[in-house]
């Protein structure tokens, strides 16, 4: 019966100690929120970066869209839906990664499933990071392609996949920009090789890129300086650029080809005018006042980094506001994410299967609106709790 394979299932999940809860808060800020009790927390969690989502401008600009235009979009975008705030945001979206034309997708997840169903097909194989983010992963899957996937920003090894997949169609590479768990950048420089030498057509998704990497805060092509060399940038709206949404930036064809063989784009009702208003302010503020808060988050990141690492615990060396403190095993690791909630500090614990046994962690995030004081008492309360962690452990055998 389904039920009994289900509780099974879900015993078993519990047992393993790998249950996953939903979380109930609100932002008062974007460095802290509250439950229903009312305790607060400093969230050192979030993808909020640049503290977008509570910036006047954007608040203002989502709420006028709500009181002009209502709240839903009543249709997919070929049909009723099809606001012209959308088109703004896409026209922005294209200027800002250099690009020709840009596509908006419901969420940053079915963009990654949009762009790989509807561009790969049978013949076509597609390399693919090994720790690419799930959306790419599940794209792959139902794209109908052979996918082959290469050892993490291992360039050596997708060299040697490239050599000796046998590829009747097009060769595809797909790769995460600043990977989500580990936050390191893509070796965007080495792949433009690779994809030259096998005409290979490259994909980086930006997600986590957007507002973090860059001069400009513009992502991975623009932290290199390579801004001809992705054939497709997609990207998400709901990180840096505090709404919902995600989009995918290219070639004027390769788009106009999206918006009639994409499923995900054609068959699902378009945002809503209030989270486009809100992305398009967003990033209109992202445009012009980059340095003020990339120099922030830049400044947060490294301070974060430094603190953790005189504390004696075991960063991943990195520039991104994404602080991967390894652990090591799972039940300690939640255990650590556990206490810090109760002192009031929210941070994600990560185990497997999200990333291999052993190499369970803490991931830490900082943004441009948290205030050094924050991060400093953060870090203490962090680094005091690791040390009686640690000596907890060792007397445990
Ligand atoms: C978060 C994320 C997504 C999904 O974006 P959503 O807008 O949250 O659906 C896709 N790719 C990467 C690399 C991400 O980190």
């Amino acid at each position: 019966m389904l039920e009994t394979r289900i509780a099974k299932e879900l015993a078993y999940i519990s047992q393993a100690g790998l249950a996953r809860r939903i979380t109930e808060l609100y932002f008062v800020n974007p460095a802290q929120a509250q439950d229903r009790t009312g305790k607060t927390y400093l969230v050192l969690a979030s993808n909020n970066y640049l503290g977008f989502t509570h910036a006047p401008e954007v608040i203002e600009a989502a709420s006028q869209a709500a009181l002009k235009f209502g709240t839903g979009s009543s249709g997919s975008r070929l049909t009723t839906g099809g606001t012209f705030i959308a088109s703004e945001l896409e026209k922005r979206l294209a200027d800002f990664k250099h690009s020709e034309s840009a596509l908006v997708f419901n969420t940053g997840y079915m963009t990654n499933l949009g762009v790989l169903y509807g561009l790969l097909q049978t013949g076509d194989v597609v390399f693919s990071d090994e720790l690419n983010h799930a959306s790419i992963i599940d794209g792959c899957r139902i794209s109908r392609c052979k996918v082959v996937v290469y050892k993490h920003n291992d360039m050596a090894d997708l060299q040697r996949l490239l050599e000796t997949e046998i590829v009747t169609g097009q060769r595809f590479i797909v790769t995460d920009g600043v990977f989500s768990m580990d936050g390191d950048i893509a070796d965007l420089p080495s792949l433009a090789v690779l994809k030259k030498q096998f005409n290979a057509f490259l994909i980086v998704d930006d997600a986590h890129g957007v507002g973090v990497i860059g001069n400009d805060g513009s992502g991975t092509a623009s932290h290199y300086g390579l801004t001809d060399v992705i054939d497709l940038q997609v990207g998400t709206l709901s990180k840096a650029l505090a709404a919902e949404g995600g989009y995918v930036a290219g070639k004027k064809i390769l788009i106009d080809y999206l918006i009639n063989r994409s499923r995900p784009f054609i068959f699902s009702t378009a945002l809503a005018p209030a989270t486009l208003a809100a992305a398009n302010a967003a990033l209109l503020l992202l445009q012009t006042q980059a340095s003020k808060y990339l120099d922030s988050l830049r400044a947060n990141s490294r301070l974060m980094r430094r603190l953790l690492l005189e504390g004696g615990l075991n960063v991943v060396e990195g520039i991104t506001p994404i602080i991967p403190v390894v652990i090591g095993e799972a039940g300690l690791t939640m255990q650590f994410a556990d206490r810090l909630k109760s002192k009031g500090i929210l941070v994600s614990g990560i185990r497997p299967p999200t990333v291999p046994r052993g190499e369970s962690r803490l991931r830490i995030t900082v943004t441009a609106a948290h205030c050094e004081e924050q991060l400093r008492q953060a870090a203490q309360i962090i680094t005091a709790l690791w040390q009686e962690l640690k000596h907890g452990e060792k007397k445990e055998g």
